[in-house]
């Protein structure tokens, strides 16, 4: 039987941010899958990952993971990277798949408990601004640093055809725009309904602002704190969407994109 090679994709399992969304689970906070061909990656795993990938309709299986990723090493997007290792290797009979993440992610303080690096048929590889990694048939490259309270990166993925930016968690700053422009679709972290200098997220005016520098095609919000949800970040989408001519959506859990049918391909 001809295997079936999957089409570039990202699927949500999780479109809440920051402390008080995640603890309350308004949202998941199980992160996302950029998948292609036979490479599949879980980038963020926050708290819910394993569960929202076996309740995922269909599921996805982590056994079938190429890598773990993770930006950061905050609890919302790393909490289950030890159980969804576990998985991925099944639990440990076989030593596959990878990790990537930054290197505060593992030292000092590790945020994978020291049993599942021993399943991992290489150490996990240490994410530094500028690289870039092939991973199965996705490239993964790192633009730059984030402005952040720890070590973050966003990414580019290319999938095939496909440029896809993930602008993971930030504070606002001139330099995002010329790193992640000329990609396709770009997801943006906006946790924060208005700017807050003291916390170092994106707000909704920042998020416009950058949102029209760099122009994709289509933008996918996610990550949203409790004043975002309030402002219903549904509407907000299309009222960008009316005011730049580009599409924009507001993602929620459990929701699959294929990115050549989103981009009109
Ligand atoms: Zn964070």
């Amino acid at each position: 039987m001809a295997r079936q090679l999957a089409p570039p994709f990202v699927k949500f399992l999780g479109t809440g941010g920051a402390r008080f969304v995640m603890t309350r689970q308004l949202r998941s906070t199980g992160g996302f899958w950029v998948g292609y061909r036979e490479t599949f990656l879980h980038v963020d795993p926050g708290p819910g990952a394993l569960v929202r990938c076996r309740t995922s309709r269909p599921p996805l299986k982590p056994e079938k993971l190429t890598a773990v990723v993770l930006s950061h090493r905050h609890i919302d997007h790393c909490n289950d990277v030890s159980v969804m290792v576990e998985a991925m290797t099944l639990a440990g009979t076989q030593r596959r798949g990878a990790v990537f993440c930054p290197e505060d992610c593992l030292t000092p303080h590790s945020v994978l408990f020291p049993h599942v690096l021993e399943f991992l048929p290489t150490p996990p590889v240490v994410l530094r601004p500028g690289q870039r990694y092939e991973v199965g048939d996705i490239v993964l490259s790192i633009p730059l640093q984030h402005r952040h309270p720890v070590e973050t990166y966003g990414f580019i993925f290319e999938i095939g055809d496909v440029r896809l930016a993930y602008i993971a968690d930030t504070a606002f700053f001139e330099d995002l725009i010329p790193a992640y422009r000329g990609c396709d679709v770009v997801i943006l972290n906006v946790t924060l309904a208005q700017p807050k200098s003291e916390v170092q997220h994106l707000s909704l005016p920042e998020a416009f602002e950058l949102m029209v520098n760099l122009n994709a095609r289509s933008t996918l919000l996610t990550h949203f704190g409790m004043e975002v949800l309030r402002s219903k970040p549904w509407t907000i989408a299309q009222e960008w969407t009316q005011k730049t001519g580009r599409t924009v959506i507001a993602a929620e859990d459990g929701r699959y994109f294929e990115l050549r049918a989103l981009l009109g391909k």
